[in-house]
């Protein structure tokens, strides 16, 4: 299918045959629109499996070009024993830590790295360190781009080549820089090195393409649930899970293939709640003075589409809520307690959220909830404030 860039600022149309992060006209960020939705008997190409059977609706020309691994089609499983702990009857989570990398960012990049190859692309280079970067290497080295990965002190609670996501992105051959001083130093030594070798840069968190991989998501839910789960419960860092299950929901509500949006909340930890303060009270403050938190995969203070979040947030019926790092640590280990399944603390997120929203009579009792576990906690190391 064919399809534009469409800026979110200015409304200029952009062609996409070239790679573009933003609007050449006034900088903003982008959407993708596409040239006439996908009817209802067009939405999947009969035969394929993966990726390949969504293409009538993702940014991809040519199936030659999908750079896939095998990403989505993850369970989703009842967690009768998190449920009832939480006093929910059917809570129910979405694998999400299953992806080929270990976690929901392989939807992501199987969609944007395609588009990079699709579009001629040899070399990018993007702040890394986390579940995004190691993904995005991974997706790289699989379509022969060469890689390029930044990261600053403190910019990850373990820095250095100790932290096993960074040690993943050099096994595939990725250049890793690392740059003294914060996270605005690191994007201008990116930047200067991008402009010096005529590398593309990524500025994550802007891209829509990534977005698009995400709508996926809500493609499979529908098909693993029926009825809808009545409430998604996601991790919101960058946002863009969230955002990819709200306009994956928005398509398919579009062309009548399900009938109401289930409502999307967002959880933050308490030290970053930037989408929770602007939905509250319409401000961007970043944080309520809690120095750190142990989800490092949403430490994200100023989200490029925060506004979109709220939208989708309210769009959706969803409630933002933030949640504390002793909880988020409890529900990371009630977790393999109850259910046997080892998440990250980001993906504890959710959990910790589902019984503060339960508690607060926003969920009920009989209502379906459905969390997403969007990381597995393979790659990094219990928190110390576990005590363990
Ligand atoms: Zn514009």
């Amino acid at each position: 299918m064919s399809f534009e860039l469409v800026c979110t600022e200015c409304g200029a149309h952009h062609d996409a045959s070239r790679y573009r992060i933003g609007c050449d006209t006034c900088g903003g960020l982008l959407n993708v629109e596409y040239d006439a939705p996908a009817s209802v008997d067009g939405r999947t190409v009969a035969g394929a499996t993966g990726f390949a059977r969504y293409l009538p609706m993702l940014p991809v020309q040519d199936v030659a070009n999908l750079v896939t691994m095998g990403e989505g089609d993850t369970p989703l499983i009842s967690l009768p024993g998190a449920g009832v702990a939480i006093g929910v009857k059917h809570l129910y989570g979405k694998l999400e830590m299953c992806n080929p990398t270990g976690s929901f960012k392989d939807r992501g990049n199987a969609v944007q790295v395609s588009v990079l190859k699709e579009t001629g692309v040899t070399r990018a280079a993007d702040i890394a360190g986390g579940n995004a970067g190691h993904s995005f290497a991974a997706y790289c080295a699989r379509a022969g781009i060469k890689f390029v990965g930044f990261s600053y002190r403190g910019g990850y609670t373990l820095d250095g080549p100790d932290n096993r996501k960074v040690q993943a992105i050099v096994q595939t051959g990725a250049e890793m820089h690392w740059v003294e001083g914060d996270r605005q130093a690191c994007q201008e030594a990116m930047s200067r090195f991008c402009e010096d070798t005529g590398t593309l840069n990524m500025v994550y968190g802007r891209n829509a393409y990534f977005i698009e991989g995400n709508k996926t998501m809500a493609y499979e839910i529908a098909s693993q649930m029926d009825p809808l789960p009545d409430h998604i419960i996601v991790p919101v860092g960058n946002g863009s899970t969230f955002q990819g299950l709200w306009l994956g929901f928005k398509e398919m509500l579009e062309d009548g293939r399900v009938q109401r949006m289930p409502r999307l909340h967002g959880v933050q930890s308490e030290a970053f709640q930037p989408l929770v303060h602007a939905f509250n009270r319409g401000d961007r403050k970043a944080s309520t003075g809690a120095a750190d938190t142990v989800a490092i995969g949403i430490k994200i203070a100023e989200p490029p589409r925060l506004q979109a979040l709220v939208n989708a947030s309210r769009d959706s019926g969803g409630q933002p809520v933030a949640v504390t790092d002793t909880a988020i640590i409890a529900w990371q280990r009630r977790l393999s307690e109850l259910e046997g399944i080892f998440v990250e603390p980001t993906s504890a997120t959710v959990l910790a959220a589902a019984e503060t929203l339960k508690q607060r009579g926003v969920i009920d009792e009989a209502d379906r909830v459905l969390v997403s576990l969007t990381g597995s906690g393979f790659k990094e190391p219990i928190p110390e404030s576990a005590g363990m």
